[in-house]
């Protein structure tokens, strides 16, 4: 070796970054879900089930995400997708058979595999009525494990999200134990107990083929006619989580238990709860192309400004970095705590603050955002649609984020706003219990601002005392603004709680 080489050899391995050492053993995850970024996404969902996956693999796990290939993933992505075969799988109690294909694309270590079938995901967006969606989601729960045998591929564990693959561990105990995921363990992860799947038992019967002894009423069986394809999913599993400890807490009571409290009652030596977190490559503030300055929490307060000035410019509100700008960036359905806003809205508006919306959902909603813009042009823009770019641009350029919800599992908005140094004002339920410490104006301590009960004025209590602390001492309120930034939300914590469970279900 000459001596050049001895230099540049050790020249690399002193610039060489120290490599982490992965936690042993590995696992094998079988993700099954509805919908994940960047594919489709309506909702927090699509968020867990690209972020969770790629810190998982961090955890020396070996992932592959099972979706269904609607056809309004955007071209891009499906020409890239590889066609990995097909075959007729038995799902209708009349003998009917269907297609499956499967499509494989590889992104960034995580293997996704779409479920192809034009008759269930031809329509232009995941959801469209209960009617369809009940035949579409029994399909598709058993055809992704149908997919792992024909893939020849056995995880460890199977990993399901939500009412729409909740039939996935009702099948795999019902059809697949003799076959090579016999031994294969099943979670079930609710990201939202409001949602179920419930439809009429006869309907059910015809699409799955199961026996009736699943129709029991420790299974699926709801009511009197009806089954529920998350109550089944609970019963079946051999784990279940949800997205914050306060959560699985509040879902186990009368009033945020949806009918399903005695069940998770019954389960709950099962239940976890374990917080979401954010994709932080994603959102992050200083490297952020839709943002029009980017920063990090040292140069935050100056650069943040220009990130407001540039919102109101395009917004069409009064150009002014010393207004307070107070974002709502949500699903407009009642669940989000939009009727305490509605309610107070004439109260925010006070000369020195500007009210920015974004969001799409239920008529009222729309039309009471609507008319506000319209009643305070200029202070208020209300941005009804959905708009990945818009949000980036309202979470650095708003002061405040609003979450003042009725209920909220995890919650993922007043996360993304405490990354990018936007103080949020939320009620104190569920996750966003768990993950934002209110402020304590004796200690200087404190991520946001925080209500209790589910009551209007309370809302408008703590909107004021965020405006009391940013218009009479701002220092404080930019103290709290780099708090905010340097908090831990990543997915790591969470990731290793997840891998536990994995370990914990596989000796
Ligand atoms: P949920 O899943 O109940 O809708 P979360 O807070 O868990 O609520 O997640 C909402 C996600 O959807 C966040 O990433 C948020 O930025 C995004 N989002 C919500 N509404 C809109 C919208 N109108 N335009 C763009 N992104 C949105």
């Amino acid at each position: 070796m000459t001596a050049t080489e001895t230099i540049k050899e050790e020249e690399i391995l002193a610039t060489e970054e120290p490599v982490e050492e992965m936690p042993q053993p590995r696992r094998s995850i079988a993700f099954i879900g509805s919908e994940c970024y960047p594919f489709v996404k309506t909702g927090g969902l699509g968020d867990v089930m690209y972020a969770l996956p790629k810190a998982l693999i961090k955890q020396n796990c070996d992932v592959k995400v099972i979706l269904p290939r609607y056809a309004c993933i955007p071209e891009k992505f499906q020409e890239k997708m590889v066609y990995v075969g097909a075959f007729n799988m038995d799902l209708c109690s009349d003998g009917r058979s269907y297609y499956v294909g499967i499509m494989e694309y590889v992104w960034d270590g995580v293997v996704y595999d779409f479920i192809d079938n034009e008759e269930f995901f031809s329509w232009g967006k995941p959801y469209t009525n209960l009617v369809d969606d009940i035949p579409k989601f029994c399909y598709f729960s058993k055809a992704a494990l149908a997919a792992l045998n024909y893939m020849n591929w056995t995880p460890d564990i199977i990993h399901c999200h939500d009412w729409q693959a909740a039939l996935v561990p009702v099948f795999l105990n019902a059809f697949f134990r003799n076959t090579q995921l016999a031994n294969s363990k099943s979670i079930l992860t609710i990201h939202n107990l409001r949602f179920q799947g419930i439809y009429n038992i006869p309907t059910f019967k015809y699409w799955t083929n199961l026996p009736d002894y699943m129709f029991d009423y420790s299974v699926l069986k709801q009511g009197y006619e009806d089954a529920n394809m998350l109550k089944g999913g609970l019963a079946c599993c051999d784990m279940i989580t949800t997205v914050s400890n306060t959560y699985a807490g509040e879902i186990q009571t009368d009033f945020f238990g949806e009918k399903l409290d005695a069940h998770l009652r019954y389960h709950n030596g099962k239940l976890r709860g374990i917080v979401n977190g954010i994709d932080c490559d994603i959102w992050d503030a200083n490297t952020d192309k839709l943002l029009a300055a980017n920063y990090t929490a040292e140069n935050a307060i100056e650069e943040k400004k220009k990130n407001k000035l540039a919102l109101q410019k395009s917004l069409g509100l009064e150009e002014n970095a010393d207004k307070m700008v107070i974002g709502l960036i949500s699903r407009l359905t009642n669940q989000k705590g939009l009727d305490l806003i509605t309610q107070i809205f004439p109260a925010l508006i006070d000369g020195n603050t500007q009210v920015v919306v974004l969001g799409t959902g239920d008529k009222e909603y729309e039309d009471a955002f609507r008319y506000y813009e319209n009643e305070y042009k200029g202070t208020v823009c209300s941005n009804i649609m959905y708009d990945e770019g818009r949000a980036h641009m309202i979470y650095a350029g708003s002061d405040a984020l609003l979450v003042p919800s009725l209920f909220e599992p995890c919650g993922l908005t007043q996360l993304i706003a405490m990354r990018y140094g936007t103080v949020p004002i939320v009620r104190e339920t569920g996750g966003l219990k768990d993950t934002v410490e209110p402020y304590n104006i004796y200690e200087n301590s404190g991520n946001g601002f925080t209500f209790d009960r589910y009551e209007s004025g309370l809302l408008l209590d703590a909107i004021n005392r965020a405006k009391t602390l940013y218009f009479e001492n701002r220092e404080g309120w930019d103290q709290m603004v780099v708090r905010d930034m340097e908090k831990d939300v990543s997915w790591q914590n969470s990731a290793k709680q997840y891998r536990d469970i994995y370990l914990q279900l596989k000796p």
